[in-house]
């Protein structure tokens, strides 16, 4: 039976995760709920940026990768809590306490990337309604080119595949395999590896519906949401950990203009993609003026004394149990030094 058929499921599979991060999956698990990660959570001094990408219905969330979106009720229900717990702040209340030195014990600050549509159609609403703020980061090159991400790309033509990948390979690790290239792939390498994955797929993306905005539709966003704040998250949404000086610098001056041209202001704030920066490109981000940057930190928790362009985030996840955990600042810091998540 070849690996993908036009009757394979619904989901490719997502990569394998590796026995570490499967063991601290579970070490997590079982903090969060036996109650033990609040028993030994060392009291609340910091604060928690979270992560969402696309918040759609289940016909949607179909058409991207598994692990960029969450079931809009479940959303809901993780708004409803934050909302109920009073301790959301926007990013820039976030950074003006910290820039004050006070405290921002138990703070919780909501982010989106990528410019998902669903998060003008289905978040926003209901963020609006619970009186939330969030920012959202915009890869500029990809509302210019109305482009979806790759990885949703990638899982579209799997999802539709009429062929299989080639006979001997194990779907999980052939899809994880794409992955691990087209993460650090230049613009031109990505499409390369992208045409060579629909000519082995075959995919029929004719029921495939628009997932990225496009600029009216955050124009629109902006204007009927004022809760919701606007950054960007580079023109091409590249690994710029891997990109040379010049190219980052210019992935970063390409996303401020087309922002400011679109937009009408400068952006403020900036998220690296994939989280992946270096010292070098969070300096680059600084220079070209933004206020802010987030990325991947060892650092899992903000406080007095975060680098304001290095700010963490942990990504919201569809479990209600690891969502507890993720998202309060003390159980995360027990966590953090008990295991390693996330
Ligand atoms: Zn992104």
């Amino acid at each position: 039976v070849p690996p993908f058929s036009p009757t394979s499921p619904a989901h490719p599979p997502a990569p394998d995760p590796s026995l570490k991060s499967r063991v601290r999956l579970i070490a997590a698990r079982v903090l969060a709920s036996t109650g033990l990660a609040r028993v030994l959570a060392p009291g609340p001094a910091c604060a928690s940026v979270l992560l969402y990408h696309s918040v759609a219905p289940a016909e949607i969330g179909a058409w991207i990768d598994q692990r960029n979106t969450l079931d809009a009720d479940v959303f809901e229900r993780q708004a409803a809590a934050l909302a109920e717990s009073g301790r959301v702040v926007g990013l820039d209340d976030l950074l003006r306490r910290l820039e004050r030195g006070e405290s921002v014990s138990n703070l919780v600050v909501i982010t989106f990337d990528d410019g998902y549509l669903d998060n003008l159609t289905v978040a926003a609403p209901i963020l609006d309604r619970l009186k939330l703020p969030a920012t959202l980061y915009l890869p500029t090159g990809h509302l210019d080119r109305t482009e979806e991400q790759w990885v949703d790309r990638l899982h579209s033509m799997v999802r539709t595949a009429t062929s299989a990948i080639t006979d001997a390979d194990d779907p999980r690790r052939a899809y994880g395999a794409w992955c691990a290239r087209l993460i650090v792939a230049d613009l031109e390498e990505r499409e390369r590896l992208l045409a060579d994955a629909a000519a082995k797929l075959r995919p029929d993306l004719s029921s495939r519906p628009r997932t990225v905005m496009t600029w009216d539709e955050v124009r629109s966003l902006r204007d009927r949401f004022p809760r919701f704040g606007l950054g960007v998250h580079t023109a091409d949404h590249l690994d710029m950990s891997s990109l040379n000086a010049d190219a980052a610098r210019a992935q970063i001056r390409s996303c401020i203009a087309r922002f400011a041209g679109e937009l009408g202001v400068a952006p403020k704030h900036f998220s690296f993609p994939y989280g992946r920066s270096t010292p070098e490109t969070r300096d680059a981000v600084r220079a070209a003026g933004l206020a802010s940057a987030c990325a991947s930190s060892p650092r899992h928790w903000i406080a007095p004394g975060t680098d304001r362009y290095w700010i963490h985030r942990h990504v919201a996840v569809a479990s209600s149990t690891a969502f507890g955990l993720y998202s309060s600042p003390a159980t995360g810091r027990a966590v953090e030094r008990i295991v390693g998540l996330p």
